[in-house]
């Protein structure tokens, strides 16, 4: 017998950042029973780390800026490959979002006369991140959060991790997972998923991600069917911290250029002019990160392999007023005054572009009662994201597709969940602890070496070679993990919820990989020494399908855009 609570709701929403939290708000709209759950404590979801902004062209410091630039921006940031209705979507959407967050409660910072202050950001053609200082995802949770909880309509369970999704006759029926807080198992029963459990940035060893986001929703939602994306796509933020060796890959704002700050090799060039001398420092995040992997590489780079950022010019009370949580992180972390001093930067793992395949309109997977939004799911970005368009993104679409699940959990009778799948599962997760005979390695030991693999091998700069062996070291990981065990009982078991997220970082690491391999060109965020160029007949989307315990690729080719949307974006420029 396996003892579990029963949770029975209309719309199960996975993930309270901002994504899952702005979709629960349509649904509660509505009248219809939500149940939001989160591994990490309400407020505390990866979210909250945002700091630069929000992209909207409100247009308050440019009054040229528009719906039209902004979708251009999106478009050409994502080299061609990206969804364009999502982007056509975001760009107008965006501004009426940000207003909306506004009234809900959040406090933006100001220009002189009242208006949403905005900073520039790199690839935007114009000044258009709406932010607060350098803690703008604080205040979206903050914000969001409050009003989730005073509708008082939402079930809110943190602490709490899913395992599994569970399909009856082709459409999702609930899901399984347990409280670290209680260590109950819960099953839970409903008529629509979505996944909001943001990206995979923790299968890399230096990343800026919070350490709950190791693609536990795109891997559940590929188990139970759904197709993925652009899984090859994987951002490195141009700039995180080095040194001390605990805080390495913690992100430095991209905020620290956009308000001024300028890059240095040791040898004090300003090397941005010689990589990009038009946009400089504040081109593509891909261009930018490349430019400091190869002054690293060449030498060029600090005893701790980095690169100097330096906005000292700009003076203390400016960089103090602006970039507060640069200030206080760099003081308190590394013992350096960014007001006196440089900074020691190198690029780091940022942001995940691929994930679950969606209707662009209705964040729908290909699996029925099941939608994917923000981080989660992929489309919007290409082959690279804007930075701001993520907090937009989690806006836009969290409310379509909370507007969606609704309308989805509204019009559909609840399908008959098999019990006995439901506990099989949680027969699985008991049999992590200690059972006899599973043998004795630690989660831990997987997850270090799978971290490493993809760090060394899976980089900024990737070759077959070295993502063949990357896949070699993924299948013999994944034969290892068969033996793990930990000790303890459920509750607050780090051990247990170790086993778990191994499980999904290994199986999105692999979707990453063979991606990767497949993808024989350089495009954005996928830059590969054997294939430098990008190529015409590569302008398509890998997608990912499960096929039993394999995985299967195909492609598609780009849709084409209409001729309205086609006129205001540059021309594809191949070599
Ligand atoms: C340091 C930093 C700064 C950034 N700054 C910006 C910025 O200025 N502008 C911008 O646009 N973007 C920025 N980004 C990116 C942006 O913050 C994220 O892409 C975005 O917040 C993702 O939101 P989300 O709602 O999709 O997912 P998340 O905020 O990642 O939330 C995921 C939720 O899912 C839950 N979850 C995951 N797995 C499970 C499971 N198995 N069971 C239960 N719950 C689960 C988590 O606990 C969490 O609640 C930044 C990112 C970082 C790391």
């Amino acid at each position: 017998m396996v003892a579990y609570d029963r949770v029975e709701t209309d719309v199960l929403v996975m993930g309270m950042g901002g994504a899952g939290l702005r979709a629960a708000l349509e649904i509660v709209s509505r009248n219809l029973k939500v149940v939001l759950v989160s591994k990490s404590l309400l407020g505390k979801a990866h979210t909250v780390m945002a700091e630069g902004g929000i992209a909207a062209a409100v247009a308050n410091v440019d009054s040229k800026d528009s719906w039209q630039v902004h979708f251009s921006d999106t478009v050409a940031e994502g080299v061609y490959i990206g969804d364009y209705r999502m982007a056509e979507i975001l760009a107008k959407e965006a501004p009426e979002r940000v207003y909306e967050l506004e009234r809900y409660g959040a406090l933006f910072d100001r220009t002189p006369d009242g208006k949403i202050m905005q900073r520039a950001f790199g690839g935007h053609t114009y000044r258009r991140l709406c932010h607060v200082g350098d803690k703008t995802g604080l205040e979206m949770i903050r914000t969001l959060e409050d009003r989730v909880l005073h509708t008082g309509n939402a079930k809110l369970l943190d602490e709490t991790v899913i395992t599994k999704l569970l399909a009856c006759n082709g459409s999702v029926c609930g899901a399984v997972g347990f409280s670290l807080r209680t260590g109950k198992f819960i099953v839970f029963e409903c008529k629509a998923i979505i996944v909001a459990t943001g990206g995979l940035g923790r299968i890399y060893k230096v990343s800026s991600n919070s350490h709950e986001t190791t693609g536990d929703g795109i891997a559940m939602a590929f188990e139970a069917g759904a197709e993925l994306r652009d899984m090859e796509m994987v951002q490195f933020h141009p700039t995180g911290m080095v040194y001390p060796p605990g805080v390495r890959g913690l992100l430095v704002t991209e905020g620290v250029r956009g308000e001024g700050g300028l890059l240095f090799n040791t040898k004090g060039e300003r090397f941005m002019l010689r990589y990009s001398p038009e946009k400089k420092e504040l081109d593509a995040r891909d261009v930018v990160a490349r430019a400091i992997y190869h002054e690293i590489q060449n030498g060029n780079g600090t005893e701790h392999g980095g690169v100097y950022l330096d906005i000292t010019k700009k003076g203390a009370a400016f960089i103090r007023k602006k970039l507060p949580g640069m200030y206080e992180q760099f003081k308190e972390f590394a013992g350096v005054d960014i007001t006196k001093e440089k900074m020691e930067v190198a690029p780091t793992v940022h942001y995940f572009m691929g994930g679950i395949r969606v209707e662009p309109e209705t964040a729908r997977t290909n699996v029925n009662g099941l939608f994917a939004v923000g981080e989660a799911a992929a489309g919007l970005h290409g082959a690279n994201r804007l930075g701001g368009n993520s907090l937009a993104d989690i806006l836009v679409f969290g409310r379509r597709a909370g507007i969606s699940a609704a309308t989805y959990a509204a019009t559909s009778v609840a399908p008959k969940l098999d019990y006995r799948e439901a506990e099989a599962e949680i027969s699985r997760i008991n049999s992590f602890i200690d059972e006899a005979g599973r043998g004795s390695t630690n989660p831990y030991e997987i997850i270090d070496e799978l971290r490493d693999t993809m760090s060394s091998k899976v980089g900024i700069i990737r070759n077959g070679k070295d993502l063949n062996s990357a896949l070699q070291t993924i299948t013999v990981l994944k034969e290892r993990a068969k033996s793990v065990t930990v000790k303890g009982g459920v509750r607050f078991n780090q051990g247990l919820l170790g086993c778990i997220e191994m499980e999904k970082m290994l199986l999105v690491a692999e979707c990453v990989v063979r991606s990767a391999i497949y993808r024989k060109e350089s495009r954005g965020a996928h830059t590969r020494s054997d294939f430098p160029n990008k190529l015409k007949e590569w302008k398509l989307n890998i997608i990912c399908a499960r096929n039993g315990s394999k995985i299967d690729l195909s492609t598609v080719p780009v849709p084409e855009m209409p001729e309205e949307l086609n006129a205001l974006v540059k021309p594809e420029v191949y070599a």
